[in-house]
């Protein structure tokens, strides 16, 4: 059964004219572990944590600034939010099509509140807290081709020519602000489209982005805005000391005019300068974390015979992450999480939950719209392999049992540009696994990923609750005062490839040890090729967030932390009622 929506009734719980209030007790573990013998005895605590939760019912005009706003995303986005709004159905071959939001996660999906007479009752995902209606939203942003919209909605050819027809005379009149252009971070085969660009240099190129944000609020009259980045994916920009590793160095660089500074860092700097969330959906490291500082090593004498692995803590520099703690502005990314990846963080945590070994994972993708142009550049190809890569990480690592410490699946991702199958990619994975007494198991997936109508929905999740998470307030028992999330969106991360983590995050890397040299060298080949570092080796470093691409558990932490804001437990599937 499904309802609209409901309201909590607790003791826990109070709603005001200008706020929720919830008080929620947080069950966690704690673990100890001593050593006996060269092997190490945990104990497991359960421990419970008193939080509480403060969430802003104000639900502000939201003004959505895209970065790339002309392009297949930012076309077909726009043009899904005014069909939805002005309630437009078209004629396909098939049947008349409702305009819907199907695929984004606010939404068109629900969440189980409970049970009825025996029946289960859902609701929809967004009644859980006052969210932003989309209807509401009004969209701007750059781009560096000064296509008007419904020109760029016909260039992507994403939409039926019924629908374009009737959202033409609503995006005629739409037409992006120019944007930061540099050829050196994206294909060249994209120059011919940069004909609406901003001039100067990089600190004038700020300066005009922080001026067209003003100036967006301003005339649209809007509460609030959040950026976001759907252009062309850039090549990675080399992270170096001294260069763009804390704030303090990536600002003189700006100062310098440093060729490296990449167009997205420059908008990324001039949103938070403004206090406006800016989210990455595009692969590149706009936000130059990944200076890796190795700093904490310990060794565990492992589970083999006579084998020593080392765990090594890759402290990350800050770059960019730098400055968005010190003025508290939500960041998020990178990539947005639609086809393929989306398929892989669901198959491999099934495989790997289930005990069976995936031993190689092979990727083929082939596209054919602009994004595909520009991603057949080596450089720029080169930032989405690397996205792609790390998202069966952190389920291989869970079962020790599977894997050796240190050992991985095969993983191979290929990107191919064929034009004829346009804006419809297509992703094939083949996916082999060791299963019962040296048993083989292959699955062979064939997707075809109608990449703009996935991401499209995305988009409007990751700036619906973008901006929800900037109403959040929390504090744990013994803390004096309510603080927002951390600036890194890590509640983000189901809608990300490859979810940033936190100042503090930092990620364990296992390595065997044999002679010192070889590890370090191992190291980096294994964990940071695109890392700059230092063999800084000291103790006693807190580890940060894990990095967690299981879709399912990236699903539960955003549901479940909201409805935590409400006073509600964690959905825990185990009905007893019925046991
Ligand atoms: P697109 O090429 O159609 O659109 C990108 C737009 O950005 C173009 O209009 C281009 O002119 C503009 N642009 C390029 N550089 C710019 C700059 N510096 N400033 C302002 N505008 C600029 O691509 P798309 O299909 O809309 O995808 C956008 C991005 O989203 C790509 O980087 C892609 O890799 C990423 N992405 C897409 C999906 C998906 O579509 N399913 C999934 C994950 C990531």
């Amino acid at each position: 059964m499904f309802i609209e929506n409901f309201k909590v009734e607790s003791p826990n719980v109070k709603y005001t004219e200008s706020e929720i209030h919830s008080v929620y007790d947080y069950q966690t573990t704690e673990l100890v572990h001593e050593e006996k013998n060269g092997t190490f005895q945990w104990t497991v605590k359960p421990k419970t944590v008193k939080y509480e939760f403060k969430t802003d019912v104000h639900v502000p005009k939201l003004g959505v600034m895209l970065v790339g706003w002309g392009g297949n995303n930012g076309s077909a986005l726009t043009g899904g939010v005014i069909a939805n709004r002005e309630g437009i159905s078209w004629a396909t071959k098939d049947k008349v099509q409702q305009a819907n939001y199907f695929g984004s996660l606010t939404q068109a999906s629900t969440i189980r509140v409970g049970s009825f007479n025996g029946e289960e009752i859902y609701a929809p995902f967004k009644s859980i807290l006052p969210m932003v209606n989309p209807d509401d939203v009004v969209f701007g942003g750059w781009d560096i081709s000064n296509m008007n919209l419904a020109d760029a909605m016909a260039r992507a050819k994403v939409f039926d020519i019924d629908l374009q027809k009737q959202l033409r005379p609503y995006m005629e009149s739409m037409v992006p602000l120019p944007g930061i252009y540099d050829p050196d971070f994206i294909a060249a085969n994209q120059g011919s489209r940069a004909n609406n660009v901003i001039k100067g240099t990089k600190k004038e190129q700020i300066d005009q982005i922080v001026k067209d944000i003003r100036e967006f609020k301003e005339n649209n009259k809007v509460d609030k805005v959040v950026v976001l980045w759907t252009a062309n994916t850039e090549r990675y920009s080399s992270v170096a000391v001294g260069l763009n590793d804390t704030m303090e160095n990536l600002f003189a660089s700006v100062d310098r005019n440093e060729a490296e500074i990449s167009p997205s860092t420059l908008y990324a700097i001039a949103s938070i300068l403004e206090n406006v969330p800016f989210i990455n959906g595009s692969p590149q490291n706009t936000f130059v974390p990944g200076g890796g500082k190795i700093c904490v090593h310990s060794t565990l004498h492992s589970v083999g015979v006579g084998s020593h692995w080392s765990y090594v803590l890759i402290e990350n520099l800050l770059g960019l992450i730098d400055l968005a703690i010190k003025r508290n502005t939500l960041i998020g990314g990178d990539d947005f999480k639609s086809g393929q990846t989306k398929m892989k963080s669901v198959l491999v945590d099934f495989l790997v939950g289930a005990g069976i070994k995936p031993t190689s994972i092979v990727s083929y993708n082939h596209l054919g719209n602009n994004d595909g142009m520009n991603l057949s550049a080596p450089q720029t190809f080169r930032s989405k392999e690397i996205s792609k890569s790390n998202v069966v990480d952190d389920m291989v690592s869970s079962n020790a049992i599977l894997y050796e410490p240190g050992e991985h699946p095969d993983h191979v991702v290929v990107i191919k540009y064929v034009p004829y199958v346009g804006d419809s990619k297509r992703a094939m994975d083949e996916y082999t696994s060791e299963i019962f007494m040296g048993g083989r198991n292959t699955i062979v997936l064939h997707n075809t990923c109608e990449d703009s109508l996935l991401a499209a929905p995305i988009i409007l999740d990751l700036v619906l609750l973008a901006e929800l998470s900037t109403r959040i307030q929390l504090k744990a028992e013994g803390e004096g005062k309510f603080h927002s999330f951390h600036p890194v969106a890590t509640i983000l991360s189901y809608l990300t490839k490859a979810p940033l983590v936190n100042s503090l995050e930092a990620s364990f890397h296992s390595v065997k040890i044999a002679p010192k040299d070889v590890f370090l060298e191992q190291l980096l080949e294994d964990a940071c090729s695109h890392y700059v570092y230092s063999n800084n080796l000291k103790g006693g470093v807190p580890p940060g967030t894990p990095v967690v691409n299981a879709l399912s558990k990236q699903r539960a932490m955003l549901e479940n932390i909201l409805r935590a804001c409400v006073g509600l437990a964690p959905e825990n599937n185990m009905i007893l009622e019925y046991k």
